[in-house]
């Protein structure tokens, strides 16, 4: 697991959402309850991304713009502040995916968490959403060049669209992108429909299941079932890599998906299953979000243990989780079957 201080300078500012004091709080968390013996687990500290690093996700013109920003203590857009601390934190965890990157390619790990970490909502030439730099697109970019890998599977389990990382990968076969996310009608960034497949070679790589919101445990697990694991099958990723956090949970602030933290443990669990059938194990799992701060450490404890491979998870929730309204389930159901529609040319697991 990466993990450096200095992750807490990602701090927004007062009454933002997103605040700095997150990672540590997991991190006391996890340790209060034991996770690092149980899960055979160590804390890594990353060293800042490089320049190059950088630069095979993102335009030079786009790099210069966050640098002077950060120089300047000025925001990048009104929810995504930039100053000299958030930059140096942003690249100490972009640092931090390449690390784990590194381990898992070196064989040292086959599981390695980037703490922190899953800004996706960073384009090539545009950040947003509280995202500077991709650090998702910047392992895989690294993987790619340094390490020559060739198949990724990116599962984006975040409630919102990756849109900047679907964006850099958009016409790119080597990435097959899948993103759960909350329906972009009811949720920033208002894009990640089903019909958004890819274009050029990668038509058919760009996998969307907008979700409605009240979305509980049974029907999320069922869409990862019914999508994740047929394609995962078929196409073979040399790793995976998953991103998110904890705002599908049900009492996060900023969306209306209901998953639980069990539900949370039983996700990766599915995702470390298949990783284990598929690539030799091989899985790089960010767990950066969440705007409850009272479930954050809990949710990303779960998503953790899962990963690694705990055979349970009895932790207490948090409070009683809302009944999913019933119109979620037939909703997701043709949801998957229009989804299923639109990418049977591309895959024989949904001809
Ligand atoms: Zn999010």
């Amino acid at each position: 697991m990466t993990f450096h201080e200095k992750y807490g300078q990602y701090d927004l500012g007062e009454g933002h959402p997103f605040r700095g004091d997150r990672f540590a709080n997991a991190i006391s968390f996890f340790k209060a309850h034991g996770l690092f013996n149980l899960a055979n687990l160590t804390l890594l500290e990353p060293k800042p991304a490089s320049m190059e690093d950088l630069l095979r996700v993102h335009s030079e013109g786009y790099v210069d713009l966050i640098f002077r920003l950060a120089a300047e203590n000025k925001p990048y857009d009104i929810e995504t502040p930039v100053s000299p601390q958030i930059l140096e934190a942003a690249l100490l965890i972009t640092g931090g995916a390449i690390e784990c990157g590194k381990a898992v390619s070196d064989g040292k790990a086959t599981k390695a968490i980037s703490l922190g970490g899953g800004y996706h909502h960073a384009g090539r030439d545009y950040g947003g959403g509280f995202c500077i730099f991709n650090d998702v697109a910047a392992l895989v970019a690294y993987l790619k060049t340094e390490k020559n890998a060739r198949k990724f599977l990116v599962l984006d389990y975040d409630v919102h669209f990756g849109n900047g990382t679907s964006d850099i990968f958009y016409d790119d076969a080597s990435v097959l992108f899948i993103s759960l996310h909350q329906d972009p009608r009811t949720l920033y960034p208002g894009k990640g429909f089903t019909w958004e497949i890819g274009e050029g070679e990668g038509e058919g790589y760009n996998v969307n299941v907008p979700l409605p919101p009240g979305t509980g445990d049974d029907t999320y697990l069922y869409a990862v079932k019914e999508i994740f694991i047929p394609l995962v099958e078929e196409f073979k990723p040399e790793i995976i890599i998953a991103n998110g956090g904890s705002d599908a949970h049900f009492a996060d602030m900023l969306a209306d998906l209901n998953l639980t933290s069990k539900g949370f443990f039983e996700l990766s669990s599915l995702i470390r299953e298949n990783a284990d059938k598929v690539c030799d194990g091989r899985l790089i799992l960010f767990v950066g979000s969440g705007y409850n701060p009272k479930v954050l450490p809990l949710c990303w404890y779960a998503l953790v243990a899962g990963a690694v491979g705990l055979e349970e998870f009895n932790m207490k929730e948090y409070s009683i989780p809302p009944v999913e309204p019933p119109f979620c389930r037939k909703k997701v159901e043709e949801v998957i079957g229009e989804l299923k529609g639109l990418l049977r040319n591309y895959w024989r697991c949904f001809s």
